[in-house]
C-alpha cells in the first residue's frame, strides 16, 4: 500500500515524498481513511509508530480544503518536546503549503508566542500555556474545527486533564472532529474518550507486543553493580545514541554525571533542568554530541530519535506497559535496535509481568568477563577492563560463556564500535 491510496491533496503528496516516506506506517493505514472521512477517532498507539503523521496529514488535507483564517486545528501535547516534535512534523510535511503552524508552551517568552498565534493555522500547545494565552486574550479558538489529544495517557499522568476540560469550553462543539492518541487507556482516557468523541472509531496498534525491529535482554545484576555493569555494557556498544532509563529524576542526574565522568558523551534529562539545558540534552543527542541519554519516563516522552541503537532500562519500568513504550524509542521505523534491561532479584514479579504482557520470554543474560562477585561497584571506565576482570575461581563459579563470546576477550574501549564482539546479542522476540 502507498500513500496514493488515501487522495491527499497533490501539495500534500509532494509534502510526504519530500519527507521521504514511501508507505504509511501501520497506524496510518488504520486511521488515516477514517480522519479523512471526518469521524472522531480514539488511537492506541505509541511512539514511534508514525503516529503523528496518522493525524498530521488529514489535517493538513482538511485545512487546504475550507476557508483559511484564524486557527482551524488544534493538537495538545504533554511536553514542550513533544510539541516542538510534532510542530517539526507539520513543518515538514507541510512544507509544500502556505499553512502556519505554530508551538505553544511554557518556559520561553510570551511576546513571541503571541506574535506568532496571529497568522497560525494550527497550534500545537501544552495545556498550560495555552490557557495563559486564552486568558489573556491572545489567542481565538472558535474557528478550531479539529482537536487531537495527543499522549492522552501522559497529560492525564501529568495532571492536565481540568486545563484540557477549561479548553475545550472555548472550543466550538459542532462540526468540530476530535481524535485522541494515548498509549494506554487508563478508566480516565477511557471516560475521557466517551465524553468528547462522537461515534468515534478505534484503531490500536502495537500496544503490547514490543516493535518487532527490537531485540531485547534481561540482565540480572545485584543492585550496587549496576553502574559498573552499565559502563561494561556501554564499553562495548557500537557508537550509535543510546537511551538509558532510570526510576528517578535524582537518579537520572547522578547517573548522567557519573558516565560523562567515565569518559561518555553523556547528558541527563529530567524534569529540574531549565529550558535551555532541555534543548542541549535533546538537540545533543539528537545531532550526535551525546551519545548517551539518561532520561526519566516523562522526561523521554516525545524523544524522536530515528537512530537511537540501545534503550538500556537502568530501572525496571513500574508497569509491563511502560517496558513496551520505552523499548518503543528504537527499531524506529525499520532499523535494528536492542533493548537491555538491569534486573535486580526485587524485579522479579515484573519481569513476569513483561513476559506476559509481550508473550514470550525475554532471554537472561551474563556478561562475560564481568564481576558479579564484586563487593564495591566500579564506576571508573578508565579501569573497567581491570575491576571487571573475575578472578579465576568466581569464573568458574558465576560465567555463562555466550556462544558468540567464546574465546574472544572483554577489552573494554578497544571493542567499542564492535557491538557484537564481546558479548552475546540477543534476538529473542
Ligand atoms: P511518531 O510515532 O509519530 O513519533 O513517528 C516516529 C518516526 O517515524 C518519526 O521519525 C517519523 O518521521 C517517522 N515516520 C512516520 N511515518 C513514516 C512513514 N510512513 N515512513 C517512514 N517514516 C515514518
Amino acid at each position: 500500500m502507498n500513500f496514493d491510496t488515501f487522495g491527499f491533496h497533490p501539495r500534500i503528496a509532494a509534502g510526504i515524498a519530500a519527507a521521504g516516506y514511501t508507505s504509511p506506517t501501520p497506524i496510518q493505514n488504520q486511521a488515516i481513511p477514517s480522519v479523512m472521512q471526518g469521524s472522531d477517532l480514539m488511537g492506541l498507539a505509541q511512539t514511534g509508530t508514525g503516529k503523528t503523521a496518522a493525524f498530521v496529514l488529514p489535517i493538513l488535507h482538511k485545512l487546504l480544503q475550507g476557508r483559511q483564517g484564524g486557527v482551524r486545528a488544534l493538537i495538545m501535547a504533554p511536553t514542550r518536546e513533544l510539541a516542538e516534535q510534532t510542530h517539526e512534523a507539520i513543518q515538514a510535511l507541510g512544507s509544500q503549503t502556505n499553512l502556519k503552524s505554530v508551538s505553544i508552551y511554557g518556559g520561553v517568552g510570551m511576546q513571541r508566542q503571541v506574535n506568532l498565534l496571529k497568522h497560525a493555522d494550527i497550534i500545537v500547545a501544552c495545556p498550560g500555556r495555552l490557557l495563559d494565552h486564552i486568558r489573556r486574550q491572545t489567542v481565538i479558538l472558535s474557528r478550531v474545527e479539529m482537536l487531537v489529544l495527543d499522549e492522552a495517557d501522559q497529560m492525564f499522568d501529568m495532571g492536565f486533564l481540568p486545563d484540557i476540560r477549561k479548553i475545550l469550553s472555548y472550543l466550538p462543539k459542532a462540526n468540530r472532529q476530535t481524535l485522541m492518541f494515548s498509549a494506554t487507556m487508563p478508566s480516565q482516557i477511557r471516560r475521557l474518550a466517551e465524553e468528547i468523541l462522537n461515534n468515534q472509531v478505534r484503531v490500536q496498534v502495537g500496544n503490547e507486543a514490543p516493535a518487532d525491529t527490537v531485540s531485547h535482554a534481561f540482565y540480572p545484576v545485584a543492585q550496587h553493580l549496576k553502574t559498573a555493569l552499565l559502563l561494561e555494557l556501554l564499553g562495548n556498544t557500537g557508537t550509535e545514541a543510546v537511551l538509558i532509563f532510570t526510576r528517578t529524576k535524582h537518579r537520572a542526574k547522578q547517573l548522567g554525571e557519573k558516565l560523562a565522568k567515565a569518559g561518555f558523551r553523556s547528558a541527563s534529562l529530567q524534569g529540574n533542568l531549565s529550558q535551555s539545558r532541555r534543548l542541549d540534552a535533546m538537540n545533543g543527542f539528537k545531532s550526535g554530541k551525546y551519545q548517551v541519554l539518561v532520561a526519566t519516563d516523562i522526561a523521554a516522552r516525545g524523544i524522536d530519535v530515528s537512530n537511537v541503537s540501545h534503550v538500556i532500562n537502568y530501572d525496571m519500568p513500574s508497569t509491563p506497559e511502560t517496558y513496551v513504550h520505552r523499548i518503543g524509542r528504537t527499531g524506529r521505523a525499520t532499523r535494528h535496535g536492542e533493548a537491555f534491561t538491569l534486573i535486580t532479584g526485587e524485579d522479579r514479579q515484573m519481569v513476569q509481568a513483561i513476559h506476559r504482557a509481550i508473550g514470550a520470554n525475554v532471554e537472561q543474560r551474563t556478561l562475560k568477563g564481568f564481576n558479579y562477585q564484586a563487593s564495591t561497584p566500579a564506576v571508573n571506565r578508565q579501569n573497567m577492563s581491570q575491576t571487571a576482570q573475575p578472578q579465576p575461581a568466581a569464573r568458574q563459579r558465576t560465567y555463562r560463556a555466550a556462544p558468540q563470546a567464546a574465546g574472544r576477550k572483554n577489552t573494554g574501549r578497544q571493542n567499542r564500535g564492535d557491538a557484537k564482539g564481546a558479548f552475546a546479542w540477543v534476538s529473542a522476540k
